[in-house]
């Protein structure tokens, strides 16, 4: 049922390939988009028969998706849910490789899995090139998510996805911080890239949703039957708008990331901050790797407020224009103190606040983070 509008095959760019993949095929009198499909059912005999195996939007996000990562989409439900769905096709006692810091929802599900023998979980610090080849034995599968949510490590990709299909393990990189725009996993060889399609690529805070890539064809038929036993279906509306977020991700990235740069280099100089984690900056652990492979740096920055958590939640509370909010990846600025939800991970310090950088006027949010950090102190 997925009949759409060819694109120059590898002809585009991706601030291009946003606007214009998943769209209706150019038939006169045609709508220019995809519609809302509101329907459980499609009339037989056909390809797509009920509404949990398929529906004609999803397809337009879903093809609009491989596009840009280079391997057949399914949506989901959520991030969490394609993750999930991955997970599910795992055989018991599967050994995983995966970062200590993570998307603090994947930190739980994992130590679950490691509670009911679902898995063996091995953390490491995924930065840490040499620790991870060395967890690799006897590993069936490197899990990386890059940059880390909300530590703002950067994995050597290209060399550990490398060294893991040399040694024939399966990798999957959650690449929810990056976008396809500033990395793109399965040309590194990666068997599964998933994303949190509720942060960036929608965009504006008004979406719950997911996807899985891949090139890998049974791969993908084993996902798309755990979507459709699993019943993690995206809504149709839901996929609509994240189409319609997804037009504009090139200019909003870009425009968040230069705001995310000069936000990152005052942070580090304020005297309410002890440390700033943004790959950006030249100072930062991570900025040599991150330059070596990725088209940018992102829009995440993380710092530790002096003070302690109480301070912290004092700068947290005190902002007019950022947000005191959870999640991120929306037009609007948006930060808290990340231990306020007891399942972070002990390594990340308690007094670090999480900025999502929107796409604000810089020296707006400057003025408002300035005078936040000020009255934490006070
Ligand atoms: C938010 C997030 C997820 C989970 O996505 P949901 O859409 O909230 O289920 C997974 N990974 C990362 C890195 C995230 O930031």
């Amino acid at each position: 049922m997925s009949d759409f509008h060819k694109l120059t095959p590898g002809g585009l760019t991706p601030d291009s390939q946003v606007v214009a993949a998943g769209r209706p095929k150019r038939d006169v009198d045609a709508p220019v988009n995809t519609s809302i499909t509101l329907s459980s059912t499609y009339i037989a005999p056909g390809q797509v028969g009920y509404g949990r195996d398929g529906n004609p939007t999803w397809s337009a996000l879903e093809a609009a998706i491989e596009e840009l990562e280079g391997g057949k989409t399914l949506a989901f439900a959520s991030g969490l849910a394609a993750i999930s769905a991955y997970f599910s096709t795992l055989s018991r006692g599967v050994v995983i490789t995966t970062s200590k810091n993570g998307y603090s929802g994947l930190m739980l599900m994992l130590r679950k899995m490691q509670e009911s023998g679902a898995a063996e979980v091995r953390y490491v610090d995924i930065s840490n090139t040499q620790e991870v080849l060395a967890s690799l034995k006897g590993s069936n599968l490197l899990w990386i998510e890059s940059p880390t949510n909300p530590a703002l490590e950067v994995a050597d990709m290209p060399a550990l996805i490398k060294e893991a299909k040399a040694a024939k393990i399966a990798v999957g990189v959650d690449s929810t911080f990056a976008t396809p725009l500033l990395q793109k996993p399965l040309e590194m060889g990666a068997d599964i890239v998933i994303h949190s399609l509720t942060k960036y690529i929608s965009g504006h805070s008004d979406v719950l949703l997911g996807s899985a890539s891949t090139k890998d064809e049974a791969l993908l038929e084993k996902l798309s039957e755990a979507r459709g036993l699993g019943g993690a279906i995206p809504g149709p509306f839901e996929a609509w708008l994240t189409l319609r977020g997804l037009r504009t991700l090139a200019i909003r990235l870009e425009r968040a990331q230069s705001n995310a740069l000069e936000l990152a280099k005052r942070l580090s100089s304020h005297p309410a901050v002890e440390k700033v984690r943004y790959p950006g900056l030249p100072t930062d652990a991570h900025h040599k790797v991150a330059s070596s492979f990725m088209k940018g740096y992102g829009a995440m920055i993380s710092f530790d407020v002096k003070g302690g958590p109480a301070a912290a939640d004092k700068a947290c509370a005190s902002s007019e224009l950022v947000t005191f909010a959870t999640s991120l990846g929306g037009v609007e600025s948006l930060w808290e103190r990340r231990h306020r939800w007891s399942n972070e991970s002990a390594s990340i310090p308690t007094n670090l606040i999480r900025l999502s950088v929107g796409i604000e006027g810089v020296e707006d949010l400057w003025a408002d983070i300035d005078q936040a950090l000020k009255k934490s102190q006070g």
